[in-house]
């Protein structure tokens, strides 16, 4: 009898699941359990959901390992659900009932692990196991993949014909060094290591950076009642209406004691530094001819389909590229993966990969930062999703109407206030077509993010 054919997930972060998903679907829609194969996630936490598994640490876990999660305590959904939402397991059929827009990290935690716990899929994960290594025999066309169980403290490495690489990629920080720091008599911290924005209430905070952890950082701190923010960046004015207490810079140049340079010859007095510089692709576990070595980007190089590493295509990335779709996405991507799996999917040769991917490429790196600023990434990643799909038994959903929401969401950010409401309104699901809610507190001055308080509503004492 042939050997079943056996793949590795690496990470059950909301990409790992989406691949466990997809061969659930599979086995639902009556595919034969022998034709199906031996599935083993390997996932270093004690429990699933990836960085939406918050932890209180920073630094190593319990077992000595990098602390994975880069989420903070009181962090709310930066884009609106109905951007979101799977296609085959949505948020009404997981919270039974229509819900505001913006959620608060643990009701996104709770629907990402929620459609694996009505399947019995937990079972294929190992937790508590860290990859150490993954290498490719060529003589066996096999990966071996070399494993920790951290609890029992025992080194293993078993073999497998596909790995699928779902790490993540915003968990290990990019950070930046500017002249004084070493001598900088406060506290210098990486947003990867944020956790309260409460800690710095009445500080003088200074945010390194231009992305979406920059504006949430300096806005938590604002609502949280920091004395001032300034946010510090390369790339020039986010075009928010900041409210007074926000201010924005050019880039640091150098700190001398608590007294910030910037480029333009200003100064500022700062207590805290919070660096929200980005992250680094960082896989320790594979060697140089495996390894995705890329800055964040919407279509990183030597990826066919953004998935398939082109030097040896059973080698799969999941969630590499830049985000704007998250959830959507992965599944995208896990589905086309599955079928490929499967052989429902012929991969073409290594030749006609590449020829796929170039203009893909070649249209990021064309992009003017004008074109940046107007959004042009969220119809490029609308398009590469819907290529995905097309090829898939993923429930069909309109892509380009979760474009057209992502649009509106940028426009209410850039709004006269924008910055400080967006989360209170509320939009239409693209899967039900259920209208959400608005929150029963504004964003600024809801404190509790629980998930009582968002799914049932305020305590009644
Ligand atoms: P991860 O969630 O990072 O999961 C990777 C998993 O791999 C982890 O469980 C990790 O423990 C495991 N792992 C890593 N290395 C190893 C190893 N060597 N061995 C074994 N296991 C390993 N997206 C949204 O849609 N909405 C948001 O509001 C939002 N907020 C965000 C806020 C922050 C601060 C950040 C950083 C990202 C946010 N994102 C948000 C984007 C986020 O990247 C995705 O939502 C999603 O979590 C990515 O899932 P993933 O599975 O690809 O990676
Ligand atoms: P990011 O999007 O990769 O942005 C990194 C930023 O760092 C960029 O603005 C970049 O500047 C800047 N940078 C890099 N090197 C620098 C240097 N040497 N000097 C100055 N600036 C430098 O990373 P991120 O903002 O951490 O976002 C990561 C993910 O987290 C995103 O998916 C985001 O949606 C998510 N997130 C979500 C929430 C939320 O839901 N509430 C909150 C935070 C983050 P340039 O622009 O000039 O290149």
């Amino acid at each position: 009898m042939p050997e079943k054919c056996r793949v590795a997930v690496l990470g059950a972060g909301a990409s790992g699941l989406a691949q466990l998903r997809a061969f659930e679907a599979a086995r639902r829609a009556g595919i034969p359990a022998d034709t199906l194969p031996d599935v083993v996630c390997y996932e270093k936490q004690s429990d699933w959901g990836g960085i939406w598994n918050y932890t209180w640490r920073t630094g190593l876990d319990e077992f000595g390992e990098p602390v994975h999660s880069s989420m903070y305590r009181y962090l709310w959904s930066n884009a609106p659900k109905e951007c979101l939402e799977f296609a085959d397991y949505t948020f009404l059929e997981h919270f039974g009932k229509a819900l505001p827009s913006f959620p608060p990290r643990v009701v996104l935690w709770d629907y990402i692990t929620g459609r694996l716990k009505k399947s019995d899929v937990r079972k294929y994960i190992c937790f508590c196991t860290v990859v150490r290594w993954v290498e490719f025999d060529e003589e066996r066309q096999k990966f071996r993949v070399t494993v920790k169980d951290l609890k029992g403290d025992v080194t293993r490495t078993e073999e497998f014909d596909w790995v699928v690489v779902a790490t993540g990629h915003f968990s290990v920080p990019h950070f930046p060094v500017y002249p004084g720091m070493d001598k900088f008599p406060g506290r210098i911290l990486h947003s990867h290591d944020f956790r309260d924005a409460a800690e710095f209430a009445g500080k003088n905070v200074m945010v390194i950076g231009r992305s979406y952890s920059a504006e949430d950082i300096a806005v938590q701190c604002h609502k949280y009642g920091a004395a001032s923010v300034i946010i510090s960046s390369r790339r020039g004015p986010f075009g928010f209406d900041w409210p007074p207490g926000i201010t924005e810079r050019p880039l640091l140049r150098e700190l001398q004691g608590k007294t910030a340079h910037f480029r333009d010859g200003s100064t500022a007095e700062v207590d805290v530094i919070i660096l929200a510089t980005g992250f680094q692709h960082h896989f320790p576990f594979l060697p140089d001819t495996l390894r995705l070595q890329t800055a964040n980007l919407f279509y990183p190089p030597n990826l066919y389909k953004g998935i398939f590493w082109n030097n040896n295509p059973r080698l799969i990335y999941l969630g590499m590229q830049d985000q704007c779709f998250t959830f959507p996405l992965f599944d995208a991507q896990a589905w086309y993966a599955r079928d490929v799996i499967l052989g429902r999917i012929t991969l073409p040769g290594r030749e006609e990969r590449g020829r796929d991917a170039a203009p893909w490429r070649e249209r990021e790196a064309a992009w003017t930062p004008a074109q940046k600023d107007e959004g042009i990434m969220i119809h490029f990643q609308g398009e590469y999703v819907q290529d995905l799909l097309d090829a898939t038994d993923y429930p069909k959903f309109d892509v380009q109407a979760m474009v057209r929401t992502f649009e509106d969401w940028e426009h209410q950010k850039v709004g006269k206030g924008g910055i400080l409401t967006y989360r209170d309104k509320a939009y239409k699901s693209l899967i039900t077509g259920c209208m959400a809610p608005e929150h029963h507190t504004k964003w600024m001055e809801e404190r509790d993010d629980s998930f009582d308080n968002f799914i049932h509503g305020p305590a009644k004492n």
